[in-house]
């Protein structure tokens, strides 16, 4: 069981797209049907397909495909009639795309701080909310961390906020057994490489609201081909903003739902357990660490454990420099939110000159000083997550010598 020291962990390999997607993407590709509402085609599109099934396995009524996350994000704040230069509530602890979106949208990123658990911080949510003259909350649960759900909802209809949810890194994931996605006015996923579900690019907005589901189709960008979307409302509805709505053209493309179908239904529950257990393995293998700690799950939370976070706590900026140095020597790439400088996905609000004004994070600017990210591939094994303890635990030790 020796292993080389060096030898990288390669945390950001992905699976091979399944056969099914596979095939089904060369016959597309065979017959030039690459776009949704291809005139040559006879029977469903795999982009209306893949909506009427992803809106099955969440019990909703209406889901609609489009290019992206921040997409269907864009799609949302339109359908909540966003005014220019509105101020949207947000969580500070997210990606990019997501104060992209509000930008896009016309509005105005408004940050609310988050919790030592990486969740919404209800108390600066509710400040922020009196303070301000924001209709909407688009909380993102940003690697997956779920907040209380009931008290969020419970928050907003006291507040009149209405909810958008960002599930991009929650598909599968739910809150006291009802899905992830479901708890707002609208639920946005993506179908980006490092989500759930790989399909390269895109994104899937669900909704109960009819009007809501008929903008999305129209501003998505469905010219005169709005009823062949299958998980779409009664044609009726489309008559109140088939003339007044804009075709942004933001269309999910046919071979991205082809690859993308197949990877729902089983073989995403399949791939759900196989992280928790792999999740398991590798906070088995660092809790106790000393200086590190990993994030309260509350028993509500059904949380899907592609990626694990946890905060140095403790330690000084140069000693967590040095620890993720020496771990990256011995073959761990610890993706440290803290860094000077930001890299790839790690990039925080100090980094989005679109972000809006300054605010006040404080719970946040220490978290993400010391936040540590690791992806779960999906093809770790046992040994390499005891592995990645070990190296933790050795980088800690030999930076503070405990
Ligand atoms: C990836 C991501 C998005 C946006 O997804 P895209 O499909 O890339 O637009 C939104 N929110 C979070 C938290 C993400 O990680």
């Amino acid at each position: 069981m020796a292993h080389d020291a060096g030898s990288p962990l390669m945390l950001a390999a992905k699976p091979p797209v399944e056969s099914a997607g596979e095939a089904a993407a060369i016959a597309l590709m065979r017959q030039g049907l690459l776009h949704r509402y291809s005139e040559a085609s006879s029977g469903h599109a795999p982009a209306a397909e893949l909506e009427q099934a992803f809106a099955r396995s969440l019990g909703v009524p209406y889901c609609v495909g489009m290019n992206s996350c921040g997409s269907t994000l864009f799609a949302a704040l339109h359908a909540c009639d966003l005014r220019p230069g509105e101020p949207v509530l947000t969580s500070c602890f997210t990606l990019s795309p997501v104060p992209g979106a509000i930008v896009h949208a016309g509005g105005r990123p408004l940050l609310v701080d988050c919790t030592d658990d990486y969740t919404l911080d209800f108390d600066d949510l509710e400040r922020k909310a009196a303070n301000s003259s924001a209709r909407i909350l688009l909380v993102s649960h940003m690697r997956g961390h779920l907040c209380d759900m009931e008290r969020l909802t419970e928050i907003c209809s006291r507040r009149g906020l209405t909810l958008v949810e960002d599930c991009a890194h929650t598909m599968g994931a739910t809150w006291n057994g009802r899905p992830s996605g479901t708890w707002g006015l609208m639920g946005c996923f993506s179908l980006q490489s490092y989500k759930h579900v790989n399909a390269g690019e895109g994104g899937l907005l669900v909704t109960a609201d009819a009007d809501c589901a008929a903008r999305a189709i129209l501003l998505s960008g469905s010219y005169m081909f709005f009823d062949t979307h299958l998980a779409r409302p009664d044609l009726t509805v489309f008559e109140r903003w088939r003339r007044v709505t804009p075709n942004c053209s933001l269309r999910l493309s046919n071979l991205a739902a082809a690859v993308a179908l197949p990877q729902l239904g089983e073989t995403l529950a399949h791939r759900i357990d196989a992280w928790n257990t792999r999740y398991a393995w590798v906070a088995t293998a660092l809790s106790g660490t000393p200086h590190v700690r990993l994030p309260r799950k509350d028993e509500k939370a059904f949380r899907v454990g592609s990626s694990l976070q946890f905060n140095f706590i403790g330690l000084t900026r140069a000693d967590m420099t040095a620890v993720v140095a020496h771990a990256q020597q011995l073959g761990l790439p610890l993706k440290w939110f803290g860094a000077e400088q930001a890299k790839g996905y790690t990039s925080t609000w100090r980094d989005w000159c679109f972000g809006g004004p300054d605010v006040q994070l404080p719970t946040a600017e220490r978290v993400i000083e010391g936040l540590c990210d690791l992806r779960i591939p999906l093809t770790l094994t046992e040994d390499e997550a005891a592995r990645i303890g070990t190296i933790v635990r050795t980088s800690v030790r030999s930076v503070v010598g405990v």
